[in-house]
């Protein structure tokens, strides 16, 4: 059987040293076309490198976009930018866009500008859309209802909705795209009836991250959770409002990769010691913050929500 996946996150930083070997195996595996996705205009940008540097011929094409969580960078130069990146032929869908009201990681208003932007766009340049919406359904399908007719296909990627969304989307004439999702048995078995629904020919292998980590990472991961584990430890002075230790972080199942939690590690010194400066005394309010900080983080940057343990102590 012939694959094509339709959402690879080829670009994330832990992979960097690993694609050839992705692609490799996932060719190995009978995945004949892949599509990287792009959720930033650099991200986008990189992906379409990716696919130039990597595949002269149809194995490899991308998609450019700025998704919801991303949506209060977009701009009239954003715009333009895209439009540069969407004209390029190895970039084959206008994406991932669409809306979150999950995460909400930027107001509503916000989301559905930079949506409709790319939608228009999209409809212009006569690309299709990959879409991305999470407890969105009902805003998504209205704002569709208008474009449609103007754009060429759309798909819906990692599908995780209700009887009454798929059925609206199927309305629209768009595609699905089901990730591993559909394996969770905690979340996802809802979707296993759902599917059948789908008409042949509309349905997609949504890789999402797939093969972003190694077989170590996935055996702690069966143990801890299927999105990792994270225990943030973090001493703070009262008295001089100062982080003297830490924070400490420590992931099981969540990367292979030993730094690459380093980044979050500054920008909590500095969240925390602001929370202090502000007032905030209580180490359960600390304790918040920190989770807060640190899931938003992995969030945006990975996609994933790892149990998170925040403990911090007061000396
Ligand atoms: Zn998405």
């Amino acid at each position: 059987m012939q694959l094509i996946d339709i959402g690879v996150n080829l670009t994330h930083p832990s992979l960097l040293k690993e694609v050839d070997a992705v692609i490799e195996r996932a060719q190995a595996a009978g995945v004949v076309q892949l599509v990287l996705t792009g959720t930033t205009l650099e991200d986008s940008e990189n992906a379409l490198n990716l696919c130039l540097r990597l595949d002269a011929g149809d194995a490899l094409f991308s998609t450019a976009g700025v998704h919801p969580h991303e949506a209060s960078t977009w701009n009239a130069a954003a715009a333009k930018t895209l439009r540069d990146l969407a004209s390029q032929p190895k970039v084959r869908a206008l994406g991932e866009c669409g809306l979150d009201f999950n995460r909400d990681f930027t107001p509503r208003p916000q989301q559905e500008r930079c949506f409709e932007e790319q939608l228009t766009l999209a409809a212009e340049l006569c690309r299709p859309v990959f879409l991305h919406e999470r407890d969105a359904s009902e805003r998504m399908l209205a704002i569709l209802r208008d474009y449609r007719d103007h754009l060429p296909a759309a798909v819906v990627h990692c599908f995780t909705g209700e009887r009454k969304a798929l059925y609206g989307y199927l309305d629209l004439d768009l595609h699905l795209g089901i990730t591993g999702w559909i394996c969770d048995e905690r979340r996802g078995l809802h979707l296993h009836e759902l599917v059948g629904q789908i008409p042949v020919g509309y349905v997609y292998v949504d890789g999402l991250a797939v093969g972003d980590i190694g077989d170590a990472a996935l055996k702690d991961r069966r143990i801890l959770g299927e999105e990792g584990f994270i225990s943030i430890l973090v001493a703070v002075e009262m008295s001089t409002r100062k982080v003297v230790f830490g924070p400490e972080i420590t992931a099981r199942g969540f990367t292979d990769d030993p730094v690459a939690l380093d980044p979050i590690r500054k920008e909590l010194i500095s969240v925390v010691e602001q929370s202090l400066a502000e007032g905030v005394r209580d180490a359960d309010a600390l304790q918040h913050i920190v989770r807060r900080t640190v899931g938003r983080w992995v969030d945006q940057t990975y996609r994933r929500r790892p149990m998170l343990m925040p403990m911090v102590v007061e000396v």
